[in-house]
């Protein structure tokens, strides 16, 4: 056996391509010397001929046996989680204090999944009786409920190597929906991808899943995600990272002859807008927080508060001159890898090439091989953001930009100018509210989640949560990426008409035999029918 490595399919190592790329050390900007072969076409193929198997083998499992699966994979996670902290932590330079708090939200988010299947109501069964002495027309006995849509491509972030990877969200929720998955695994972290593939593996084939249910391919070719997204066996795509990719992918989605749906999570600049009253009397405690928010985990989330929107005045200037202070007071820390470093390093330059910006100021620049970046504070004016969407891109990383208004109005200007995003924050005062509810309700057409005297960044795994928004910051506003609800994106509702109990699925037959909460004629009841 050679020191290569490749691909885990349905069950077994594979590795048939010649194309290699390497996992590389962020903290010292060079290659581990631990090479990866990209995916071959004809391995993408295999991986995805066998998930349509799995799938047709496991479409009438209960949920207590994905549940079940699902379980082993957590346990499994928990019990090699030192050996996957440690190769995470030299792939990415996230630190185990962050990466073990990683590691317990990936654990609890497959557990979260295996206790919303066994409480079963997930499936959402909708039952509408038979009226055949209804006038004009008798109406039919209508149930519908919730199934799973079949294999899905997901495609792992560079930025969570647990909790948005190979065992992330979107595969735990495919997963819980009963859908086989084949991960695309982010060049980034290759070594952490392959150990985490072997945990999934051997829980799976433990807990009597057919091989298929799961795959990985390693890639640093868009020639693989390109192969996988485009095969006919693939129902649908859960992808996080950057704009460019998501829409390569939902385009590339959306031309094959059948097309599928791409839940893409991309760039999201996450507004903060900071009212007078709170600057007033909270200044050193909101330079404070939103330092530490935008200087987090050196400013790779997805929420990082990328646009801070102010009114002019000597207090904000001062506001200003205490945020770059505390952001500065603060040592860079180390880049995921070189397109982070490169692609923060060159956006950061677009807009200060811009002419657009007003001020600012960064710390020294970074000694060392390290991928780093200076904490960086910009500032514009709210006419220049407002005339220039370009102020909008994404600096993934510890930067972001004051946008200071003349006056409420074009405070509102700048927000009605918002692109979508996957959070927006208002910081005020009680006496403000009047000022934060309009402010909300037109933010509310912006983002997925509101935030009132907080800070974006921490993502809770709740059924409550929401983590989406409107284009760009997702492909599909109607859905959430984090939490239980993300089990839908992967489910389809299927209506069975004058059909006898007998040939009905357990959650639609008349005596409820899972005792699960149903919705039947208009009334929610977990009542068996007579
Ligand atoms: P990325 O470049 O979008 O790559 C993510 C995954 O998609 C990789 O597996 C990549 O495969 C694949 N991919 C990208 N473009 C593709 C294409 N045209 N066709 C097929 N597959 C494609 O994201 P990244 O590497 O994580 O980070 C780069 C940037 O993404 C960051 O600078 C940041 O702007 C953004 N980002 C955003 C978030 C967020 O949550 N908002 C999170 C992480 C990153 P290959 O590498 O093999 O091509």
């Amino acid at each position: 056996m050679d020191s290569i490595s490749g691909q885990w399919i349905a069950g077994e190592h594979s590795r048939q391509g010649t194309q290699l790329f390497n996992s590389v050390d962020p903290r010292v900007g060079r290659s581990r010397g631990m090479p990866f072969a990209n995916a071959t076409l004809d391995e993408v193929a295999l991986s995805c001929a066998a998930a349509r198997q799995a799938f047709r083998e496991t479409a009438g499992w209960p949920a207590e046996r994905f549940a079940a699966g699902l379980e082993a994979i957590a346990a499994g996670l928990q019990h090699d989680s030192q050996t996957l902290i440690a190769a995470a932590d030299a792939e990415t330079g996230l630190g185990p204090q962050r990466l073990s708090g990683e590691m317990g939200r990936t654990t609890g988010q497959l557990r979260a999944f295996a206790a919303l299947l066994r409480e079963g109501s997930y499936v959402q069964a909708i039952i509408d009786r038979a009226q055949p002495d209804r006038q004009p027309a008798p109406r039919p006995d209508l149930r519908r409920m919730r199934v799973a849509l079949g294999p899905v491509a997901v495609f792992a972030a560079s930025n969570f190597p647990f909790a948005f990877s190979v065992c992330g969200g979107d595969s735990a929720s495919a997963w819980a929906a009963g859908c086989p998955v084949v991960v695309k695994a982010h060049p980034g972290h290759p070594e952490t991808s392959a150990l985490t593939a072997g945990v999934v593996t051997r829980a799976l084939e433990e807990a009597g899943f057919p091989r298929g249910f799961f795959s990985l391919l390693q890639g640093d070719s868009t020639a693989v995600g390109q192969a996988l997204v485009a095969h006919d066996a693939i129902e649908a795509v859960g992808f996080t990272g950057s704009l460019r990719g998501g829409r390569a992918l939902f385009d590339a989605a959306a031309a094959r002859s059948r097309p599928i749906p791409v839940y893409a999570e991309m760039g999201s600049v996450n507004p903060v807008i900071v009212l007078p009253g709170a600057l007033a009397e909270r200044m050193d405690a909101l330079a404070e927080g939103l330092a530490g928010s935008v200087t987090l985990g050196s400013g790779q989330f997805c929420t990082n508060p990328g646009v801070v929107v102010l009114l002019e005045s000597a207090e904000a200037r001062a506001f200003a001159e205490k945020l770059a202070e505390r952001m500065l007071a603060r040592a860079p820390g180390v880049l995921l890898n070189e397109a982070v470093a490169n692609g923060l390093r060159d956006a950061v330059a677009r807009t200060e090439g811009s002419g657009l910006l007003t001020g600012i100021v960064r710390g020294p620049a970074p000694e060392g091989d390290a991928f780093c970046h200076p904490h960086t504070l910009m500032q514009t004016t709210g006419a220049a953001f407002v005339a220039h969407p370009a102020l909008q891109q994404e600096h993934f990383g510890p930067v972001t930009l004051l946008v200071f208004c003349r006056d409420a109005v074009e405070r509102e200007q700048v927000v009605e100018a918002l692109h979508g995003s996957l959070t927006a924050t208002v910081q005020g005062l009680h006496e403000e509210a009047a000022d934060a509810a309009a402010l909300f309700a037109l933010l509310r057409e912006k983002a997925g989640r509101l935030i009132w005297n907080g800070f974006p960044t921490g993502v809770e795994v709740a059924g409550a949560q929401v983590h989406g928004g409107p284009y760009p910051a997702t492909t599909a506003p109607a859905t959430t990426s984090v939490g239980l609800t993300a089990i839908e994106r992967f489910m389809r509702p299927v209506a069975w008409q004058g059909v006898p109990d007998a040939l009905l699925p357990p959650a639609l037959q008349n005596a409820n035999p899972l005792g699960i909460l149903r919705w039947v004629d208009g009334i929610y009841t977990r009542e068996s029918l007579g």
